[in-house]
């Protein structure tokens, strides 16, 4: 489909299927090497990086875990950083190398306050995964350490991205109509 309705919006679509697999290879190629021996604990940010997650963990060649968190979004969280937590981690993450799998990090205020939650729970390493990134829009100090494609400040839905909960099933992306 060239043209998706989602809602009220009109999408068209940018980024196709084999384009997102190639970056995800990228990515897979990436994380293999670089944490083959180190048994790092995967953690998938609910919702929006299901699909990601599943196609990026379909391609990691070492035996390692995978848990998904879902943490209420940035309205609201309070001034401290705390988040509230809609699913949570099971276990204790403390000297462990986690890898934080997220669809898109716009601001990266969400992404900042979920590594300020996990950092409490004292994790040997923080790495940060993301998808997409807008760079453009980036407001606070952060480092991600894999981002599978930059791209523009326009609003994109597929892939596992929604918009007010639709159009998260699409495995191509389409970008919002102005
Ligand atoms: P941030 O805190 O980095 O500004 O926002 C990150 C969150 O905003 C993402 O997890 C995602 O839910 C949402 N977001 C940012 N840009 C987009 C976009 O282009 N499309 C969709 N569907 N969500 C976006
Ligand atoms: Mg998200």
């Amino acid at each position: 489909m060239e043209k998706i309705h989602v809602k009220d919006k009109d999408f068209t679509i940018s980024i196709r299927n084999e384009e997102i697999m190639k970056h995800v290879e990228e990515i897979a190629k990436r994380i293999n090497h670089d944490f083959a021996d180190k048994d790092p604990l995967f953690i998938s940010l609910l919702n929006g990086s299901f699909m990601f997650t599943a196609d990026l963990m379909k391609l990691i060649n070492f035996s390692c875990e995978v848990q998904f968190v879902k943490y209420a979004s940035y309205e609201g969280m309070n001034t401290t950083g705390e988040v509230k937590e809609m699913i949570g981690l099971k276990g204790d993450i403390s000297g462990r190398i986690v890898i934080i799998l997220e669809d898109i990090v716009d601001t990266g205020i969400t992404m900042k306050h979920m590594v300020e939650t996990l950092k409490a729970k004292n994790p040997k390493e923080i790495h940060i995964c993301t998808f997409f990134a807008k760079p453009e829009n980036l407001q606070v100090d952060l480092d991600l350490d894999y981002v599978a494609m930059n791209i523009p400040n326009d609003f994109i839905v597929g892939y596992g991205l929604d918009y007010d909960g639709y159009g998260r099933n699409y495995a191509d992306i389409y970008t919002v109509v102005k």
